[in-house]
């Protein structure tokens, strides 16, 4: 597949790993920190059939589990650590973040496939976990003090953005780890973007009441279509910066599922029928 249109955009890259040259994603404001792994998966060289072809990694969207198992495990294959190391969790809309423990987590757990934490965002300083988000749309936010070495990750679609729960992820990694915004790097990666994401009522009345003083810049209007737009990735970021994290070190991924759904899941472009790619981020042991 010629991956060279995606190589332009400006904050990530396209590149190949393991033997089956599985593609991902990554940042170029993460890549260069080598304590910790970081990834976006596409929707490209899995096992799983029509209409989650072919890397889905999610459970609960009704694909095949030994196709979602083989999944992971050439995923896990192709970063070169164990499958029971992927720690993900029954994500809900909400902003519960969990605080993971490698002991409890990995060491622990029996059951690799289905998860019994409910959150949509996790947090550790423990070595050897490996964080995953499954989404298709929502945004995927990857944060890394990498002072104090924590790592974060945060699954945002609209209930989460107006739920600030990438502004809770950082307020959390301050209180329970004394982290600094200073040393916090955030990317948020692949997802529908503000060319497609139209929304209705329900979602502005909410947008209004989280994000009231930069409403204009958060919301398009298509007056000759009275179409809303809302974009998810400059609300997050705005929660993001109002903490105090320098834009710097905030990376846009700026690329839209719902445009690139030939390389990403877009539930909004396939009506619902459709897998979840991942992203994911661990401190390497
Ligand atoms: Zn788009």
């Amino acid at each position: 597949m010629n991956y060279n249109k995606y190589k332009l955009k400006s904050n990530v890259f396209l590149s190949e790993i393991g033997a089956d040259y599985l593609p991902i994603v990554r940042f170029y404001q993460l890549i260069k920190f080598p304590d910790i792994l970081h990834f976006i998966t596409t929707r490209q060289g899995g096992f799983s059939e029509k209409p989650f072809h072919s890397f889905n990694l999610a459970s609960h969207v009704g694909d095949r589990e030994e196709h979602v198992f083989r999944n992971r495990e050439q995923l896990a294959a192709a970063l070169c650590i164990p499958a029971k190391n992927f720690i993900f969790a029954q994500q809900e809309h909400g902003t519960n973040i969990l605080i993971t423990n490698f002991k409890k987590d990995v060491i622990d757990n029996n059951n690799f496939t289905k998860s019994d934490k409910v959150g949509d965002a996790f947090l550790t300083d423990d070595k050897g976990i490996c964080l995953l988000i499954f989404v298709a749309d929502c945004v995927p936010v990857l944060f890394f003090d990498y002072r104090k070495r924590v790592i974060g990750l945060a699954h945002a679609g609209w209930k989460g953005t107006i739920g600030l729960i990438s502004q809770k992820t950082v307020q959390l990694m301050q209180s329970h780890y004394g982290c600094s915004v200073q040393d916090i790097i955030c990317g948020l990666g692949p997802s529908i973007g503000p060319c497609c994401y139209e929304v209705g009522e329900e979602v502005l009345d909410k947008a209004r009441d989280s994000f009231s003083d930069d409403l204009n810049h958060l919301i398009h209007h298509e007056p000759s279509k009275n179409q809303y737009f809302f974009d998810l990735w400059q609300a997050n970021k705005v929660q993001l910066l109002k903490c105090g994290i320098p834009e710097e070190n905030i990376a846009l991924a700026n690329i839209c599922t719902s445009c690139h759904s030939d390389l990403f899941f877009s539930n909004r472009k396939e009506k619902g029928y459709t897998g979840r790619f991942a992203a994911g981020i661990m401190l390497r042991e």
